[in-house]
């Protein structure tokens, strides 16, 4: 184990999973990772590894059978599993942001109904605000579900389901119209429901009204499928609320959002960690004008700023699941994390790129990949320009003039 990404004061059982999780990642992950990556091929096996190891209900408390870790102990493990293939951190990132909401938001029955399911892996989680014409724009939602008897009835597409394919359990944020229905102005915040949408795995009509058409093909972030969903006149009930109260979805999802920009920051260092490994590694194999690259001052000082880099992101990471943890709101932490951790991994991975020569072009070699990666991180969960609006008006609440 290198000397970057290491965090001070954890815990004894946060130190053994850890370790678990770095040897699972070292022994299952990283030999097979660029092959099946190459192939876009779900990663079966290593998914049934992880479900043994627990991963799926990490986080989900121990009264409904999960290991009731911390953020921050979930965030490490993405850290691990990123660093040998960010693609398998995706497997389990939508899981728990459906989890943490139903953990934050679901009423009991909702909370009994499936949270055991999901920390066993049974009931696999996937997340939906997206549609074809929006992305940051969360509050110009037009998928629409309308009452219809005793139920609801859905109408609409959504876009860029991660697991769209492999979850049968889907969050899925709908316009319901505001909940109070006090007669003024309505807000879209709160004109919006966050629905438990239960469906088949696969592709098709997974569900009467619900059709997943296939996966879409990704410039990388491969073997994980990534999907639209298109709603016609798809019925529902009110059990399948989340929370059982309308309005509610736009925070709800925000909520779930926070945990997961923490979750990408923490992708991206185990994307920037792997970079700076293979870069550092490299350097001391190959050897021009007569001795290792490394040797070079200018390989040296890149190698020096890569590593700061990774030591920053990890740093800012692990301070917002820390807050988080503690029951504070971290949204600007956590977008600040979000934001250092994705721009500082595409830059690592540029600079462990260059330092390959010309065999980074190589489909045999892993950075290869890794850059490929990289740039999802720039998108997933908010881009950099939308951390910065979240940050920006925070800041100027804090520091209003009095
Ligand atoms: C592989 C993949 C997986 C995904 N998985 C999921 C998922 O599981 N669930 C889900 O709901 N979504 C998912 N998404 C969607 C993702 O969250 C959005 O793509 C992302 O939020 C950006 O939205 P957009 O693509 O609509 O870009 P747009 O919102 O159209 O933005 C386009 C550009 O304009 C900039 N921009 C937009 N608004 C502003 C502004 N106010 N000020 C300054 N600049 C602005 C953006 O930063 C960006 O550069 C996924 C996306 C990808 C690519």
């Amino acid at each position: 184990m290198g000397r970057l990404c290491q965090t001070d004061g954890l815990t004894e059982d946060q130190t053994e999973i850890l370790k678990a999780v770095r040897t699972f990642v070292d022994e299952q992950i990283i030999p097979v990772a660029t092959e099946l990556e190459h192939a876009d091929e779900y990663p079966q096996e290593i998914v049934d590894g992880l479900k043994e190891l627990g991963i799926f209900g990490l986080t989900i408390p121990e009264e409904y059978d999960g290991l009731g870790e911390s953020l921050l102990t979930y965030a490490l493990c993405v850290e691990e599993i990123a660093r040998g293939w960010m693609s398998v951190s995706g497997v389990i990132n939508t899981h728990f942001i459906v989890a943490y909401m139903l953990m934050r938001h679901g009423t009991e029955e909702q909370k009994k109904k499936y949270l055991p399911r999901m920390a066993a892996g049974e009931v696999r989680g996937a997340f939906s605000m997206s549609e074809p014409g929006l992305g940051s724009d969360v509050s110009a939602i037009k998928t629409k579900a309308v009452k219809d008897g005793d139920g609801w009835k859905i109408d609409g597409q959504k876009m860029w389901l991660t697991n769209g394919g492999t979850s049968n359990l889907v969050a899925t944020l709908v316009r319901t119209g505001q909940a109070d229905g006090d007669g003024g102005e309505e807000s879209p915040y709160k004109s919006m429901t966050t629905f438990l949408v239960e469906k088949e795995e696969g592709f098709g009509e997974t569900a009467p009204g619900l059709t997943i058409p296939g996966k879409i093909d990704k410039m990388g972030y491969k073997g994980v499928d990534t999907t639209e969903a298109v709603f016609e006149g798809f019925r529902t009930t009110d059990e399948q609320v989340l929370g059982g109260e309308t309005g509610k979805g736009f925070y709800q999802m925000m909520d779930g959002v926070e945990v997961g920009r923490v979750n990408v920051a923490a992708r991206a260092c185990g994307i920037a960690n792997r970079a700076f490994e293979l870069a550092i590694a490299y350097s001391q194999q190959r050897e021009t004008f007569g001795k290792p690259i490394s040797e070079h001052q200018a390989i040296l000082f890149r190698l020096a700023e890569m590593a700061t880099k990774v030591e920053t992101a990890h740093a800012m990471m692990v301070r917002a699941a820390r807050m988080k943890d503690s029951g504070q709101r971290n949204d600007v932490e956590a977008g600040m994390a979000k934001m250092v951790a994705s721009e500082y991994c595409n830059e690592v991975v540029q600079d462990s790129f260059r330092i390959h020569g010309g065999y980074g072009y190589s489909k045999e070699y892993e950075i290869e990949r890794l850059y490929r990666e990289a740039a999802f991180m720039l998108i997933g969960e908010g881009t950099s320009d939308i951390q910065k609006m979240i940050i920006g008006r925070a800041l100027l609440k804090d520091y209003k003039l009095k």
